[in-house]
């Protein structure tokens, strides 16, 4: 028998559910746990489960990377559907295949071709990005547009009203091809698109020429057509005539979305639109922002697999032990009293790594200790390496990609430094504050979104604000503002609790930012595509 109280808790979970629900593919080149370089990545690993959660039947599509390691093993529990698609592209026929695995109530489709066979990340290799990208991804958005009509996962294909959200450059094609391919045949009359913007800085553009290889019909060419500034042209033939992928998902996707509301007007600007601001500001009835929520449950204090000590905002003895912990594993001075600072992150100029590396002298000074974990630009896995051997008490610089390690620095330090020049939205300085650690982050995109500026006397005197967003971005500010931290840890205990405390109770779940998503499903299809 059900007890009244227990009724009403049903009701509840049921209220909770989306009211209208709908068959919604992602498609994406990174989806974690299968595959990852960034923050895309983990989106599109957590949010779909949320969606489907809440009662939407939900797919991601993204490519069966094997590149010969041990990482291979994840594919293991995706079995061949056996069902091979054709696609016309690159002068010739391509064949296809889809593997699939049912996890979490999301099918997670992976499109096989042996060109996503190789050694190496989603985008390259030790030599740099594959030269073939664009053949890859244009073959991910055929394949994913016929997986909701050729594929009947559990029985049933997702059908012709399906939702379409497209992450990035690589699955922007997708859009195009339900415009220029499907429509004109009576097919995907009622589908929808969303194209999702990571990050605007990659676009997928390639010479004009490789117009024709796309699989589009002639006609659709001004789409995608993309002409390089006078400056930007490499000689006086060059007519600075080129395809432009991202363009062509702008203009043809049903609405756009950013990962947080700050990003989507940044974009819109002429330092943040990379050259397609004007496009994006002219878009801007349809252009939104919804921040990224995280993974919970990976990013846990009170549960937390990679780390000794587990603690939470009621208890927070664990966290110091965490740094310890760290501390000795770094092989560092064990001092809980000393400042940690910390940087996770590509060694990339868009997350202000030069402005550490210049300011890090100074930064070095005080008495603070320093971990960085980091892979990309190899001068500054160098200069890493260089500034480890000259500071042997201070500082420690871990070059490479290493999850373990990026949950043990995000639990052991007391700040993160985030200096990002720009940011979409970023997710560290969100695992942060659930750990704990109080962030310094430039106030730009999606880090002025989530981290609120310290006040200390706030709230009759108890303060509120759960980390500093400093501006301009130089080096007098970041190091000023830097020392403010360190100062509060040091002299002022409560105040320091306080922000962590506060930190520690915000809601970064998916659940929050799936209703707002929802809220964007509705929008849509109020519209005819
Ligand atoms: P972006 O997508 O621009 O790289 P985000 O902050 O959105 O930046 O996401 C980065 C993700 O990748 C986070 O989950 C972060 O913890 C992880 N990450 C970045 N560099 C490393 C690294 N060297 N080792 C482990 N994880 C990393």
């Amino acid at each position: 028998t059900v007890t009244e109280e227990e009724a009403d808790d049903t009701d509840e979970k049921e209220e909770a559910l989306a009211k209208v629900t709908y068959n919604i593919v992602f498609v994406t080149s990174e989806a974690a746990p299968y595959s990852k370089t960034g923050g895309l990545a983990d989106v599109c690993g957590s949010l779909p489960i949320a969606l489907a959660a809440r009662g939407h039947r939900v797919m991601v599509v993204s490519p069966r990377y094997l590149n010969g390691t041990s990482l291979d093993k994840i594919y293991a529990s995706a079995v061949d559907l056996d069902t091979h698609v054709k696609i016309y592209c690159f002068g010739g026929e391509q064949e296809v295949a889809f593997f699939h695995q049912y996890r979490e109530r999301v099918d997670w489709v992976f499109v096989d071709h042996p060109s996503f066979h190789r050694p190496g990340n989603p985008y390259g290799d030790i030599y740099g990005a594959f030269g073939d990208n664009q053949f890859r991804f244009t073959l991910l958005c055929h394949a994913a547009c016929e997986a909701p009509l050729v594929l009947p996962l559990g029985g049933y294909t997702y059908g012709e009203n399906s939702l379409f959200i497209v992450n990035d450059w690589h699955a922007g094609l997708v859009p195009v091809l339900l415009a220029a391919k499907y429509r004109p045949y009576g097919v995907y009359k009622d589908a929808r698109s969303i194209l999702v913007i990571h990050n605007l800085a990659h676009q997928g553009v390639e010479p004009a020429a490789t117009y024709k290889n796309l699989g589009l019909p002639p006609q659709w060419y001004g789409a995608l057509e993309w002409i390089f500034p006078t400056w930007a042209r490499t000689h006086a033939l060059d007519t600075g005539e080129a395809v432009n992928i991202l363009k062509g998902a702008i203009v043809t996707a049903d609405r756009i979305l950013t990962v947080s509301q700050g990003y989507s007007w940044e974009i819109t600007t002429g330092e943040g639109g990379y050259g397609l601001h004007e496009l994006l500001s002219s878009r801007k009835s349809v252009l939104n922002g919804i921040t990224n929520g995280i993974d919970v449950a990976e990013w846990d204090p009170s549960s937390d697999e990679y780390i000794d000590f587990h603690y939470s905002a009621d208890d927070l003895s664990g966290k110091v032990k965490c740094k310890v912990a760290l501390q000795k594993e770094l092989d560092l001075p064990v001092r809980p009293d000393c400042p940690l600072i910390g940087f996770i992150g590509r060694l990339d100029y868009q997350k202000g790594i030069d402005l550490i590396r210049l300011t890090m002298p100074e930064i070095l000074q005080d008495d603070v200790q320093f971990v960085m974990l980091g892979s990309g630009d190899p001068q500054y896995e160098n200069w890493m390496k260089a500034t480890e051997s000259a500071y042997r008490n201070k500082f420690r610089g871990w070059g490479g990609f290493n999850v373990p390690i990026s949950h043990r620095i995000t639990a052991g330090c007391d700040i993160l430094l985030m200096p990002s020049r720009f940011e979409p939205c970023g997710l560290n300085q969100l695992y942060a504050m659930r750990y704990g650690t109080v962030p310094v982050v430039h106030a730009t995109g999606g880090l002025r979104d989530t981290v609120e500026n310290f006040n200390p006397y706030a709230q009759g005197g108890s303060g509120e604000g759960t980390g500093w967003a400093f501006s301009p971005l130089t080096k007098e500010s970041m190091l000023g503002t830097l020392r403010v931290a360190v100062q509060t840890f040091k002299e002022h205990k409560s105040s320091w609790e306080g922000l962590m405390k506060r930190g520690m109770q915000k809601d970064f779940t998916w659940e929050s930012s799936a209703v707002k998503y929802e809220q964007v499903f509705e929008w849509v299809f109020l519209d005819p595509p």
